[in-house]
């Protein structure tokens, strides 16, 4: 009960003072169960933990300070008389008589639940994390020891990370913000790499037919389907890609339209014998098994080729 009422307090203080940063939210309802303590507010912009960070301070000094919160019960008339910018949902209230909550020189909101009677009860609160569905955020917060628990929990964690990055506190999003566009830089120029040797791979020719064969290491899949996709655009083409993957080994087998051989069965009769599996259509298919099923591969596309006319 009086953890409910110690979350309850907290929450008219949190949303207060998140509306003092961000202007015109809007509480839509209050959840506040043994295990979750949520505020869902309507806002059209994100809320971003610069700002929910100022809103914490200020709702930690309105507790620090230890106000009092008073309950003044009337009609709507009066209580509206008595405090012109209260917090309310009419439309949700049905009672004649309103109870206005009352948190010193802060914040007024009509409500009937249960209250503390000094902000100082409440300790601490914090919030844990925010969930956005459209323009409803779900703000999840704690209030008292649970509060200090969890700060500390998320300090931990953010003091790991910052041990990682090797960095100040106050640098560490920043580090991480630079890290992962370098990644996306390494990956760009990775793809780059990987479409301009699949350039250099250069057929050989057997029974009037161009044969592209090739072995590469730690390619993107995509890259290599692509190109065996644009190899086989050409007449009496066909295409063997294989790629060094982490344990095993990726292959693609594929052919021009007038090479009349079932690659896709081809390649699941050689595959299975190495301990993998491939399938696909009769012209293009793909697989994985062990590395050396290449070699393998190469022989039956040859001999294949070698018959056709
Ligand atoms: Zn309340």
């Amino acid at each position: 009960m009086e953890e409910n009422a110690r979350a309850h307090t907290g929450e008219h203080i949190l949303f207060q003072a998140l509306s003092r940063i961000y202007v015109g939210i809007k509480a839509q309802k209050v959840l506040i169960t043994e295990n979750r303590r949520s505020l869902f507010c309507e806002y059209g912009g994100e809320l971003d933990w610069d700002g929910l960070y100022e809103a914490e301070k200020i709702a930690n000094t309105i507790i620090r300070e230890d106000r009092p919160v008073r309950k003044l019960f009337g009609t709507r008339e009066e209580i509206e008389k008595m405090f012109p910018l209260i917090r309310a949902k009419w439309e949700r209230i049905e009672d004649e008589k309103v109870c206005a909550v009352e948190v010193e020189g802060f914040d007024v909101a009509a409500c009937s639940g249960e209250h503390v009677e000094r902000t100082g009860e409440i300790g601490f609160i914090f919030i844990t994390r925010v969930m956005r569905k459209g323009t409803i955020h779900e703000v999840e917060f704690e209030v008292g020891e649970d509060a200090l628990q969890a700060s500390l929990q998320y300090a931990f964690h953010g003091r790991r990370l910052q041990a990682l990055a090797g960095t100040s506190m106050e640098k560490t999003y920043e580090t991480f913000l630079n890290l992962r566009e370098k990644n996306a830089t390494l990956e760009k120029r990775l793809q780059k790499m990987g479409e301009d040797v699949m350039k250099t791979v250069t057929p050989f020719i057997l029974n009037g037919m161009q044969v592209y064969a090739a072995t590469f290491s730690g390619v993107d899949r995509k890259i290599l389907a692509d190109r065996a996709g644009v190899l086989i655009r050409q007449e009496r083409c066909v295409v063997l890609f294989a790629n060094e993957e982490e344990e095993r080994s990726f292959f693609i087998l594929a052919r021009s339209k007038d090479v009349g051989i079932d690659v896709s069965l081809l390649l699941a009769e050689v595959l299975s014998r190495h301990d993998g599996r491939g399938g696909g259509r009769h012209e293009f298919a793909q697989g994985s098994a062990r590395g050396e099923a290449y070699g393998a591969l190469l022989e039956k596309v040859k001999e294949a080729l070698g018959r056709f006319k």
